[in-house]
């Protein structure tokens, strides 16, 4: 478990009105500078979604970030969904939303939370998730975007709308099964390490369009897109790169019309510090934290 869930009480819900505000400007702050993105790359408004990167924020300041206009939120680790999900289903329920995909098992909430939780159930077949796997305007997604261990896939799958993180065969043949075994089906985007540092996630770009193509098939996942994290360098050029060969990439997987890839059409792509950047290069979903929250004080 990461230290700073001893230090915070990541559920939460109580927030000062002044970091409230704060939150909200910062919200009203990255939504301008994707629009402005948007439109300097001569895209339609809205073809960008903005992505709340929540990891070390609690309840209260999620939902601070939701009620200034955030519609869909990732989380990196398994544990701090499971500390948060119960709080932010209530708090969006009560706000008319419902707030990822719940398939009824309930194994992220203890056996006392799940009581309360039980009236804001969705199943992935009802009507707030259209056809193509995007959520209606009432449903704010829940991604995962940092590493999944094969032993947490099952406290996952209970929460997350999308895993962005696959980034193996292995690793998507081990949530396929975990799937089908539970009868749903759950979004997939491939990660690419496309600046080949070696501290960074993802898998091999040689290999992504063999890994894609292979998920297309498989039963209990749904291929939603790439996602990749943006070269750690101030080469505004290097970075551009790296973003237009996640797209290229797409292309590719599109065009070869295999079965199964029609719907692979999200890049995730752009965080605080580059989303201008992945915006021009044709990202589709911007996963910003810092931007939203503030500097982290635990990494
Ligand atoms: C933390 C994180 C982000 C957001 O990073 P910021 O620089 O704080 O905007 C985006 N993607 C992933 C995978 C992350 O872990």
């Amino acid at each position: 478990m990461a230290s700073y869930m001893e230090h915070r009480d990541l559920a939460n819900e109580t927030i000062e009105t002044s970091r409230a505000r704060q939150i909200a400007d910062n919200v009203r702050r990255v939504l301008d500078r994707v629009r402005s993105a948007e439109e300097s790359a001569g895209r339609e408004p809205g073809s960008v979604r903005l992505l709340a990167a929540t990891k070390t924020r609690d309840v209260g300041e999620i939902m601070a970030a939701i009620d200034a206009g955030v519609r869909m939120i990732g989380e990196n680790r398994p544990q701090e969904i499971a500390a948060k999900v119960e709080g932010l289903r209530r708090l969006c329920a009560e706000r008319g939303f419902t707030l990822g995909h719940d398939d009824g098992v309930g194994e992220v909430l203890d056996a006392g939370a799940k009581a309360d939780g039980a009236a804001v159930k969705t199943a992935p077949e009802s009507s707030s998730v259209a056809a193509n796997g995007q959520s209606g305007a009432d449903c704010i997604p829940v991604h995962l975007i940092g590493q999944l261990q094969t032993n947490k896939i099952g406290k996952v799958l209970s929460a997350v709308d999308t895993i962005e993180s696959v980034n193996s065969l292995a690793l998507a043949e081990r949530i396929a099964r975990r799937a089908v075994a539970r009868g749903i089906e759950v979004g997939v985007l491939v990660e690419v390490n496309e600046s080949g540092e070696s501290s960074k996630s993802g898998c091999n770009p040689k290999n992504a369009i063999d890994i894609a193509t292979r998920i297309g098939i498989m039963g209990g996942l749904r291929l939603q897109g790439l996602m990749t994290i943006g070269a750690h360098v101030d080469d505004e050029y290097a970075i551009r790169k790296g973003f237009e060969r996640l797209r290229n990439t797409r292309e590719l997987i599109l065009e070869s019309k295999a079965p199964g890839v029609e719907g692979c059409t999200e890049l995730s792509m752009g965080m605080t510090g580059d989303m201008q950047y992945a915006i021009a290069e044709g990202s589709t979903i911007v996963r910003v934290g810092t931007g939203l929250f503030g500097e982290r004080e635990f990494v």
